[in-house]
């Protein structure tokens, strides 16, 4: 995989050139409902930073990995879920389609 922050679609959905459902957004994160949902509320957490994968992350980007998992707990709490799942697919192989690390939010519930 290679990918670059100029040509990316959810570089551009954060920067809202391309228009999505915008369910939360702070300084470091854009949150919108995915387009094809596999559950009955699924959204995509979305660094704004441009980070191709987990398997391109760094040692320099620790903390906002950490506050991904706390941006995806804010938005459960807010939405009053009361059981989900979060998932990262990571290359192709892995099952990504996008080349921009996103963390999916699904709940039934
Ligand atoms: P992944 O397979 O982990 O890369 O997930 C990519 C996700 O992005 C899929 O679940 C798609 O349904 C979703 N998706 C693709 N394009 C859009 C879009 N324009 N707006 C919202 N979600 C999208
Ligand atoms: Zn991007």
């Amino acid at each position: 995989m290679n990918s670059n922050a100029a040509n990316c679609l959810f570089c551009d959905i954060a920067q809202k050139k391309i228009s999505s459902d915008i369910v939360h957004e702070d300084e470091k994160f854009f949150v919108f409902k995915d387009i094809n949902p596999k559950a009955s509320f699924h959204v995509l957490i979305v660094p704004k930073k441009h980070i191709e994968s987990i398997d391109h992350v760094e040692l320099q980007d620790k903390e906002l990995m950490g506050e991904l998992i706390l941006c995806a707990q804010k938005v459960a709490r807010g939405k009053n879920l009361q059981g989900y799942k979060l998932a990262i697919n990571v290359g192709r192989k892995g099952g990504q389609l996008i080349d921009h690390l996103h963390l999916h939010l699904l709940s039934d519930i």
